[in-house]
């Protein structure tokens, strides 16, 4: 039997808007585009599963297909089950690599300085591209020797003087990578009157192992995900999450992906730029002295799809001083682990590409954007040191 999602193919009506809003069939010509690759070819597909086309392995999941197209079907979702359904992912040492970033920050955290200078020799990054395809002209993210769950440790009982109170869902990135985003979370959130709390256990959202096909693996992390939220959500009044793949990870790939329910509490997971605009709004916004800079933001896909940009831009345009030009709402290119893959690194840069001129054309201070994997991707491509929401609104605070 067909699940319900499953079924969304079939409220294509054919108007092909999904494929003229997809970075990939832009810059890769072997890419058919999501309507031959999803509605089109999952009839196929059920008629004969031998009518598979490799070419669906060029989908980064980025969801902009979805966004656009005006009959709800879940273009990005049905491409990704097909994949899994028809062995359409390569699940090798690289790929482990790359989706595990549990156990690869847990591993590599403590010995940050050590493992943070051998990535950046030239000749281990020849080698990782040699035998394991991570493109040698790629940065690879940099570890923090000390994790943002030890740091918060540290501080937490500074939490207890809050009546209100929020669970954190911090994400990977910022416990073994790099944890500024979540200490500017907790100063924002304290000037609010806010307190943060952290879930006993958290584990990976599941995103990068969706995208590397260990369905498995993700459903496990889910799973004990749904049931720590569960378990925080009665003494917190919500989940907040900055990082926007998690975020749509979390609220809509659980059902929708994974089978994992999270019924009872998907309301309560929250983007913090919604979470925070929403306070403002009602009222709770603390003092902020100006920020005198010229940014451009990027909005990230995720966030796109997440609903999340305009919460952000709220934010940003409620700091006194700060002049915020928003960049044309194209895909950065680096989608997550996609663009570290040898045979993927001309797709990911020719598709990041008119951000980067527009970016260097604009000449601002910086670039702002609230995804990390953007982040990474601006970075190496432009003169220009990225930032996060959040560290804009914890400079504002006074
Ligand atoms: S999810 Fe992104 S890459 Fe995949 S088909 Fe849709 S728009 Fe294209
Ligand atoms: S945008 Fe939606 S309805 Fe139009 S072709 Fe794509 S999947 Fe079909």
């Amino acid at each position: 039997m067909l699940n319900l999602i499953n079924t969304s193919f079939d409220n294509c009506i054919k108007c092909t808007v999904c494929t003229t809003r997809c970075p990939v069939a832009e810059a890769n010509p072997d890419y058919p585009g999501p309507k031959q690759a999803g509605p089109d070819g999952e009839r196929l597909r059920i008629k004969n599963p031998e009518l598979y086309d490799e070419a669906l392995k060029h989908c980064t999941n980025c969801k902009r297909c979805e966004v656009a197209c005006p009959s709800g079907v879940h273009v990005g979702t049905v491409i990704q089950l097909a994949k899994a359904k028809h062995g359409g992912f390569k699940k090798g040492p690289r790929e482990f690599m790359l989706s595990h970033t549990d156990l690869m920050g847990s591993l590599s955290s403590p010995a940050a300085p050590v493992v943070n200078t051998v990535t950046r020799l030239k000749p281990v990054k020849k080698l990782l591209d040699k035998t394991l395809g991570i493109d040698e002209r790629r940065t690879l993210p940099k570890y923090t020797g000390q994790t943002f769950r030890s740091w918060f440790n540290k501080q937490s009982g500074t939490q207890e003087q809050f009546k209100r109170k929020i669970s954190f869902f911090h994400g990977c990135f910022t416990n073994y990578n790099d944890p500024t985003v979540g200490k500017h979370l907790v100063s924002v959130l304290n000037a609010m009157n806010i307190g943060v709390s952290l879930m006993k256990k958290e584990k990976c959202c599941g995103v990068p192992l969706i995208a590397n096909g260990f369905f498995d693996k993700a459903r496990k992390n889910a799973e004990l995900n749904m049931n720590q939220f569960a378990r925080s959500l009665t003494e917190t009044e919500c989940v907040i999450a900055t990082e926007p793949s998690c975020t749509m990870t979390l609220r809509d790939e659980y059902p929708e992906v994974l089978d994992v329910d999270n019924s009872e509490v998907k309301d309560r997971i929250f983007f913090a730029s919604a979470f925070i605009a929403r306070e403002f709004a009602r009222g709770n916004q603390p003092d902020m002295k100006p920020v005198k800079l010229r940014v451009a933001y990027h909005s990230p896909c995720h966030l796109i799809k997440a609903g999340g940009v305009i919460h952000t831009m709220e934010l940003l345009n409620s700091i006194p001083g700060l002049e915020v030009i928003m960049l044309d709402q194209k895909c950065c290119g680096l989608s997550g682990t996609y663009g570290f893959k040898k045979e993927n690194y001309s797709t990911s840069q020719s598709i990041g590409q008119g951000i980067f001129d527009q970016i260097e054309a604009l000449g601002v201070d910086y670039v702002v954007t609230d995804c990390e994997s953007c982040k990474m991707q601006v970075e190496m491509n432009t003169g220009h040191t990225v930032l996060h929401p959040l560290t804009l609104l914890a400079q504002s605070l006074t």
